[in-house]
């Protein structure tokens, strides 16, 4: 197989360091907010690669971060008027509906830094012994000058760097791309006791630490996550984790791309923000893992309300490929001419080709749409045998449904906003409202109250005037 390795900036074969193991760790959210769609993509991305490796018949050691102590959480804590890891737990329920949702198994593990503050403190006391890292008042920070590969990962020149970057006034730091590992607390900030005072982690640290720590060892096989990372945030686990070690930090950096809504980046600033969980709402889980799946994962994404509904058309069709061949899997008898077969033998063969190759999902559904019109002929032809079905079968099954996880996927009908959009309702509200006029002639009041009282636990309201009844809703 072969990964494209951001580190190298081409693909190569993968080899993981344990013949049968893969240590693989991306960087999870910072929960203090509802997930957006940009951040579902390094979600699916990676949980789909790591169905596939798992199907290759690698143990995958999947670990994936949560950021619970950082300054938004902080400061979104105060609005909210709760603990920050307080806040965190909570964010980190709705991730995890979120992601229920999205099909994205749980990691192996989801460490947390307020879990792992012992272990940091260790690594930053390591970096200031080794000479990488220094205090001053209270904040300690990674020193840039003595890492001298700093740069390779995401390939920046240090003196570019260093003119390029934002020197703030009340800057501690001896330069301006020496970056925090431990920050002092504020007044009435979460913090722990360390050798430098009261404080907290910075950010890049987490991730060292705990990769390290939840894989035991110094070499991650992978790590992932978007492209937006590369710099500042991993460039900076490297230099932190090698001067720590001593060892390569990484063997495959893996980055996805990033997602952008009608040709713009997406910020809060120009609402254009698109949370999960409100697209959940008219579309399933399962189309937006196709959309996102159905990019190569280094290529942008451009998100628009037509491309979930071209999302949701084209996986309407490789779904009434897998119900058909349910249909017929019992049915099908041993002795026909078949189609299916060969086929599906071959296309197993170029998907198979397709996900080697730098895990190409987008290639792998352009097959599935070739199969689903092979489906289709074998059963308007009848010439389909039952090793045939089975096999189309199988291949849809590993796939389709264990692998990327699209399917099987259910349509969300939008409901009528109101009882006036719906026909059939309004025909049975005739219906009940004939039927209680006539028990109210015959004097059956009690019929018609019973009718009266149950409509009205539903907000609907019945209105007796000279001219007849009338309904509405509340
Ligand atoms: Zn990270």
């Amino acid at each position: 197989m072969k990964i494209y390795n951001t580190a190298i900036r081409k693909k190569e074969e993968f080899n993981s360091i344990n013949k049968n193991i893969v240590n693989m760790y991306v960087c999870g959210p910072t929960t203090y907010n509802l997930i957006h769609i940009g951040n579902a993509r390094p979600m699916v991305v990676f949980d789909a690669f790591r169905k596939y490796l798992t199907s290759l018949g690698y143990q995958v050691n999947y670990i994936q971060n949560f950021t619970d102590v950082d300054d938004k959480i902080i400061n979104k804590s105060k609005e909210e008027g709760i603990g920050p890891l307080e806040l965190a737990a909570k964010y980190i329920g709705e991730y995890s509906k979120d992601a229920d949702s999205l099909r994205v198994d749980e990691a192996t593990l989801h460490p947390k830094v307020s879990e792992n503050i012992d272990e940091i403190i260790e690594f930053v006391s390591t970096l200031i012994r080794k000479g990488f890292a220094y205090e001053v008042e209270g904040d300690v920070y990674f020193d840039v000058k003595n890492y001298k590969p700093y740069g390779k990962l995401s390939g920046k020149n240090i003196d570019d760097l260093k003119s390029g970057a934002r020197v703030d006034i009340d800057d501690k730091k001896k330069s301006p791309l020496d970056f925090a590992l431990w920050k002092t607390a504020k007044e009435g900030e979460i913090n722990w006791a360390s050798p430098w005072g009261n404080g907290r982690p910075g950010w890049h640290i987490e991730c060292s630490t705990m990769s390290m720590k939840y894989t035991n060892s110094p070499t991650l096989d992978i790590h992932g996550g978007g492209q937006d990372l590369i710099f500042p945030h991993h460039e900076n686990e490297v230099a932190q984790s090698e001067a720590y070690t001593g060892k390569p930090f990484v063997n495959y950096w893996m980055h996805n791309g990033f997602i952008t809504v009608n040709k713009e980046k997406m910020s809060k600033s120009l609402g254009n923000f698109f949370l999960v969980r409100d697209i959940l709402e008219k579309f399933s889980g399962e189309v937006i893992r196709y959309f996102i799946l159905s990019t190569h994962y280094r290529n942008p994404i451009d998100f628009n309300d037509g491309a979930l509904i071209e999302s949701e058309k084209s996986l309407t069709k490789l779904m009434n490929a897998y119900t058909h061949l349910e249909e017929i899997l019992d049915k099908s008898t041993e002795n026909k001419a078949d189609i299916l077969f060969e086929e599906f033998s071959l296309i197993e063969g170029k998907i198979e080709k397709a996900l080697q190759d730098d895990f190409n999902t987008a290639l792998a559904f352009s097959y599935f749409f070739d199969g689903s019109k092979v489906i289709t002929r074998a059963i308007n032809e009848n010439s389909y045998s039952k090793e045939g079905v089975e096999k189309a079968y199988s291949v849809l099954k590993k796939y389709l449904v264990d692998i990327l996880a699209v399917l099987p996927f259910e349509k969300i009908e939008e409901l009528p906003v109101n009882a006036d959009d719906s026909d059939i309702f309004n025909k049975v509200m005739d219906i009940l409202l004939d039927v209680r006029n006539m028990a109210r002639k015959d004097k059956n009041f009690a019929y018609g109250d019973l009718i009266r009282n149950e409509l009205a636990k539903l907000d609907i309201e019945i209105e007796d005037t000279k001219e007849g009844s009338t309904w509405k809703q509340k």
